[in-house]
């Protein structure tokens, strides 16, 4: 990527929205995000987009012009809550406004989406955000209906400019789609094959972001470390991790998410060895039975993720880990349920998520007999949680009387009442008098703790 210009959101509030400072074309653009942090930074990219081309984001769909509902489809939830949310467009309610399906489910759904909605102008997926500026160029020059739906094999989505949402911390992807092929996952499908950065570029813009002013960049991929540098440098992940925390005024890199099997000691190696890499891995099991893991084609057994959880537990610097779960899988017994909450025991997670199984388009789980009630998945999902909490809150507690270096991202109603978080990735609230500690790395010693967050005193 050559230069590059990023925005923040509170910087540059006009009138009617956010500018870029580019001529305005006097139209207004809405953006609303489902899913994952990969979804909520591609839209950040997308707003780039539109800003540069002289519209400006406003923060209600009534006030704009163009409305873009980038979207998940993850699982049929998710996937419902855009039709939702286009039923408030039907015909003759706002015929002037252009709005446009972003994302998996306009990946998944394609053409279907002008049958369900005739009212919907454009349809693009993730891997054709490419096209977006021509997409845009075709509506504004009265095209009614657009669509991208390619999945590019070659190409990622770099803008020339980007509108980041989060202040304190910056979104960079370095890895789009994914080559796994789990069997329940629509992404391989929504989001195309995997196409990595050149590291280059990537640590150019980790230079840019360190000018406009963010300490904390967290490295984004479906399976981030499966990154392959496309370049001749050919650098290692585990390289690449280095090479962005050593960037002058890199504080903090984190890195999401990390698939088992490309797990590898470097990266170990690396947390340990580099204080400004965060020391906290979601490494997602799914599921603690071997023969689910076979069935949902995760490529590792459950001993073998052990074996990655004992490297990451062995460490010099204590390391948290996170995990996803899925219960009610396909032919999910109650035994190997039993054994997911026995992984729960010996991984000792510091959080994570957890899902009831969704059957999904376009997977070959979607016509596995769906042998678990919902009533079941239910059951279940509500055990594994509370089996969960009760872990985190014994870690959590722990850790009373530590101090951690937080940056601080929140402050609460109440006067005087700050949270941040730590490198560990944990929410610390801490009282503290005085000025904005906004955007301030702070040392709070914990006093308290909770399943989710801890309670402490600022010390410095
Ligand atoms: N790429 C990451 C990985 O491999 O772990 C995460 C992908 S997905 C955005 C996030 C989580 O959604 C997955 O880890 C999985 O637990 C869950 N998930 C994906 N497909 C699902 C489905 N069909 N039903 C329920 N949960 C699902
Ligand atoms: Fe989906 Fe599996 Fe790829 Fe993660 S690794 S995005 S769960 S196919």
């Amino acid at each position: 990527m050559g230069s590059s210009i990023d925005i923040r959101l509170e910087t540059l509030t006009g009138p009617r929205g956010v500018s870029a400072g580019w001529p305005s074309n006097g139209k207004a653009f809405f953006i609303e995000t489902f899913g994952c942090q990969m979804n909520v930074h591609d839209s950040e990219k997308v707003a780039g987009v539109l800003l540069a081309r002289g519209y400006q984001q406003v923060d209600q769909p009534d006030a704009a012009d163009v409305v873009f509902y980038n979207t998940c489809s993850i699982r049929e939830k998710a996937a419902q809550k855009v039709f939702s949310r286009l039923g408030k467009f039907r015909p003759g309610h706002a015929p002037e406004k252009i709005i446009g399906v972003l994302g998996c489910v306009a990946q998944q759904e394609g053409e279907e989406i002008f049958e369900r909605a005739p009212w919907v102008s454009l349809v693009c997926g993730s891997a054709s955000y490419r096209k977006l500026p021509d997409l845009l160029a075709q509506i504004e020059s009265g095209s009614r209906r657009v669509m991208g739906l390619d999945l590019d094999v070659e190409e990622t989505f770099e803008t020339e400019v980007t509108r980041r949402d989060n202040p304190f911390r910056a979104y960079l992807t370095i890895i789009e789609g994914c080559d796994k092929a789990c069997t329940y996952c629509v992404v391989p499908f929504t989001r195309g094959p995997e196409r990595s950065r050149a590291s280059a570029s990537i640590l150019e813009e980790v230079r840019q972001l360190v000018d406009f002013g963010y300490s904390e960049i967290q490295l984004l991929g479906q399976t981030v470390n499966s990154y392959r540098d496309p370049s001749a440098r050919r650098m290692a992940f585990a390289e690449l991790l280095a090479g962005v925390a050593q960037v002058r005024g890199i504080r903090r890199v984190r890195f999401t998410t990390s698939h088992p099997r490309d797990f590898h000691p470097e990266i170990v190696q690396a947390i340990e060895a580099i204080p400004a890499i965060c020391n906290h891995v979601h490494l997602p099991v799914q599921s603690g039975s071997t023969r689910v893991l076979a069935a949902m084609k995760r490529t590792y057994t459950r001993e073998q993720y052990l074996e990655k959880i004992a490297l990451i537990r062995r460490a010099k610097r204590p390391i948290s880990i996170t995990s996803d779960i899925i219960v009610g899988f396909p032919g999910e017994t109650e035994s190997e349920f039993e054994e997911t909450l026995s992984l729960l025991d010996l991984a000792q997670y510091d959080g994570g998520f957890s899902f009831k199984f969704s059957p999904r388009p376009n997977t070959p789980a979607q016509h596995m007999a769906d042998s678990v009630s919902e009533e079941e998945k239910g059951r279940r999902l509500a055990v594994l949680q509370e089996k969960q909490r009760a872990v985190q809150l014994a870690r959590n507690e722990a850790l009373a009387g530590q101090t951690f270096e937080v940056l601080v991202d929140g402050r609460s109603s109440r006067a005087e009442q700050w949270a941040g978080r730590t490198s560990c990735n944990r929410v610390l609230n801490f009282t503290s008098p005085g000025a904005s500690l906004l955007g301030q790395y702070v040392q709070v010693k914990v006093s308290r703790a909770g399943p989710n967050s801890l309670v402490g005193e600022r010390t410095s």
